[in-house]
């Protein structure tokens, strides 16, 4: 397989862990470590200045079992296919926890959104939906938004590919905006799913969001929603960091107020509500909830003996390192895994292309009732599964999405 790197490599640890558990066949093992598709384009765009320039694109369908691939796209400078590959494959294992009819997939073009202009990232939208075309589609792969990519990148998307079929598709992504088919309650989506892990988690092990004392990393979508949702249910937020800087308040920081300085100035830093924090001290608060919401690996080795909490629930992709997983699992730490913490943000996603496809859409009630139940149900299914097996949180969710992914590949049997 091509461009098997280190992200890959951890992905495919935490896979055999649960594979093993499972006592799968080596060929269907052989079948579920590979993707199905890895597509590489080049998209010439013309820039503002008349130059061409020749951006790389991927897109990878790393399981389609259970459905149509499913995951977004990104635009960034460090996409490499092993990262999109990766991303793909924890997608498929997301779907298939969260009980969705979708496999995995995701996308990614090297590229500095930052330093493009607004046209030029619609030329490049436009070249790469079309690069791909052929392999999209509501029934095939349906992309959705990631890093540096939004709404309005998705409305180009769906514009390009309606323009290509004949006919307006609104299923071909999630994440587009309202006006156009997007799902009320998707912007939400995954701090919430991550505020009713944290809610159950708390639940089991024996104490309540109420008085709860919580610590963020990251304050984009995922930090600063799951901050407030977790903040309505009466958890106190005490410290929250990011790209900048951070700020802590033991009495639980003013979190709309936080959200208003952060969309002025872009940080959390130096915000007057609270006493500063360094950026890397988030782990050190004092916390017993703790929420990782911005990269991958970022509670490592080095870092995990600062970490207080005894519940962890990660929003971000990735953020712990198997190192530091070993040495949590030794404390006693109980951590809600990404495949299960995020999967709030894919199940909307899931419920806006089952809108599209009926043209009918639901209240916000409907979509967040709708998410509590499917939460509800993918955290009981991993818990139960943990319990059975002894096992922790995160290879209990990847015995329950291989043992999904392969009942089904042996169900539809061999092509050949
Ligand atoms: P975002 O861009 O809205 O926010 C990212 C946050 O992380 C920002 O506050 C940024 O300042 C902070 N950050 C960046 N670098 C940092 C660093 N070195 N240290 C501390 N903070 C840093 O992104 P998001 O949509 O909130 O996504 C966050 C994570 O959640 C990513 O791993 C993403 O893949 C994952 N995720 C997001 C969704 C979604 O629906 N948005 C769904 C599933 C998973």
């Amino acid at each position: 397989m091509a461009a098997h790197g280190t992200l890959f490599s951890g992905m495919l640890q935490e896979f055999e862990g649960a594979a093993r558990i499972l006592n799968l066949e080596p060929g269907i093992w052989q079948m579920l470590t590979h993707p199905k598709r890895q597509i590489i384009v080049s998209c010439p765009v013309q820039m503002d200045n008349g130059n061409i320039e020749v951006f790389t694109g991927y897109r990878v369908q790393y399981n389609i079992t259970l459905g149509p691939a499913k995951g977004g796209i990104r635009y960034h400078p460090d996409v490499t296919l092993d990262e999109v590959t990766t991303l793909a494959a924890w997608m498929t294992w997301k779907c298939a926890v969260a009980q969705l009819p979708f496999g995995g997939g995701k996308g990614g073009v090297i590229c500095d959104p930052t330093k493009m202009s607004k046209r030029e990232l619609e030329a490049l939208t436009r070249r790469y939906t079309a690069e791909i075309i052929d392999a999209i589609g509501p029934d095939k792969d349906v992309p959705a938004p990631d890093v540096n990519t939004n709404e309005q990148v998705m409305a180009w998307f769906s514009d390009t590919y309606s323009m290509h079929v004949g006919h307006t598709s609104t299923a071909v992504v999630t994440g587009k905006p309202v006006e156009m088919g997007g799902s009320l309650g998707r912007r939400e989506a995954t701090g919430r799913g991550v505020m009713i892990c944290a809610r159950e988690a708390a639940k089991h092990l024996g104490f309540g969001l109420k008085g709860s004392r919580v610590a963020v990393q990251g304050f984009g979508n995922v930090g600063s929603i799951g901050a407030q949702l977790m903040a309505d249910q009466g958890a106190k937020i005490i410290g929250v960091t990011d790209w900048k800087g951070g700020v802590q308040n033991d009495k639980g920081l003013d979190i709309p107020k936080l959200q208003e300085w952060v969309a002025k100035n872009k940080t959390v830093a130096g915000f007057a509500g609270g006493e500063p924090l360094g950026a890397k001290d988030v782990f050190k608060l004092d916390a017993n909830i703790l929420v990782p919401a911005a990269l991958e690996k970022q509670i490592t080795a080095e870092n995990v003996k600062d970490i207080k909490a005894k519940l962890i629930v990660e929003g971000a992709n990735g953020p712990t390192t198997p190192e530091a997983q070993k040495v949590l699992n030794e404390r006693g730490v109980f951590v809600v895994p990404d495949i299960l913490g995020n999967a709030g943000g894919v199940t909307t996603s899931y419920f806006e292309w089952v809108q599209d496809r009926h043209g009918y859409f639901w209240t916000e009630k409907e979509v967040n009732e709708r998410l509590e139940a499917k939460m509800c149900l993918a955290f009981n299914a991993v818990l139960e599964t943990a319990l059975k097996y002894n096992v922790d949180m995160r290879v209990a969710a990847y015995i329950v999405a291989i043992n999904r992914v392969a009942t089904v590949t042996k169900l539809r049997g061999m092509y050949a």
